[in-house]
């Protein structure tokens, strides 16, 4: 069977702790070997100039479809022929698959997010508050209000995006959405059932950065969520847990978004087990 090959245009900052091995594409290939799948999933660094050509590429060589990262992720959909129904939505793609003749753009961020949530809670009926209203914080704001969470209050420091992603949520989901500008610490209402981080505080190497949470206003009955990767105890994730909340790392997000990439690309659902033990081994967890 000929190998096949997946690229990926963009890892650039996404993972800023310096290990020898991508983290992104030790984790795919280990799925592919743990099921002896004769396809490749390689790293390649591509600008926004060079983005066009390299979807060309891609095309030409009729690879099976490859992930993007930032800053190619709302920039690539002018290359690409159609979206899937949430990348249409969040307006950002993450992960491009070619159906046909013709390369679709989907994003499994959120999807990630979900399937990891989902394990833990079902979203549906759920009062959510998220900090953050960045690409991580659209991804999951989108997919969690599709899922049939009834209400999102979306904590953001710049009150511009916050309120982008508000009206979003309101105009294209089912839920209702609000926005609260974050000054000082915030403090999580009664009544809310999970609580997530979609910015990029606590991420490597900034691990002792604090998100500006009264934590006393945690209760045991949350679920603490945190899209960080790297390192996956993050502050947040600890604080957490010593007040008894249900945590969920950013390890699972990941996981499962690159399990939802692989399905889509070879069809295979691969087993997430193996690829979050290479990652603890690569964050030497
Ligand atoms: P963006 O740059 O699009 O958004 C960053 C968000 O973090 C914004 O809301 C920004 O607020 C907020 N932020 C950053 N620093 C601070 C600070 N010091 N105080 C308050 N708010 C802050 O990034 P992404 O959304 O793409 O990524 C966010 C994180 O999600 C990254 O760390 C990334 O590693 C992680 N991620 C994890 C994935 C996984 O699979 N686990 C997948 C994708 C992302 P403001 O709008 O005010 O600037």
């Amino acid at each position: 069977m000929p190998d096949e090959l997946n690229f990926l245009p963009s890892l650039t900052g996404s993972f800023a702790k310096p290990a020898a091995e991508n983290p992104t594409v030790e984790m795919v290939e280990a799925a592919y070997r743990h099921h002896g799948l004769h396809w490749r999933y390689i790293n390649t660094e591509v600008g926004p100039e060079n983005l066009g050509e390299a979807v060309a590429g891609a095309r030409a060589m009729n690879w099976a479809g490859f992930n993007c990262s930032l800053p190619n992720k709302v920039e690539v959909i002018q290359h690409i022929d159609g979206l899937g129904e949430s990348a249409s939505v969040i307006g950002a793609v993450n992960c491009v698959v070619r159906r046909g003749e013709q390369l679709i753009g989907e994003n499994t961020d959120g999807k990630g997010f979900l399937k990891s949530l989902e394990e833990i809670v079902d979203p549906a009926g759920k009062r959510i508050v998220m900090f953050g209203a960045g690409g991580a914080a659209r991804a999951i704001g989108v997919e969690v209000a599709l899922a049939g969470a009834t209400h999102i209050t979306i904590v953001n420091r710049s009150e511009e995006r916050g309120q982008e992603l508000m009206a979003l949520v309101n105009d294209k989901t089912p839920a209702e959405a609000a926005f609260e500008k974050w000054d000082g610490d915030h403090s999580v209402t009664d009544g809310v059932d999970v609580v997530i981080n979609a910015t990029s505080i606590g991420l490597y190497p900034d691990v002792d950065a604090r998100l500006a949470l009264n934590l006393d206003s945690l209760s045991a009955d949350m679920v603490v969520a945190d899209v960080i990767p790297n390192p996956p105890q993050t502050r947040l994730i600890r604080d957490a847990q010593a007040r008894g909340c249900k945590v969920l790392d950013g390890l699972g997000m990941l996981v499962n978004q690159g399990i939802t990439g692989i399905e889509y690309w070879t069809g295979v659902t691969v087993d997430g087990g193996v690829m979050r033990t290479r990652l603890e081994e690569l964050f030497s967890v």
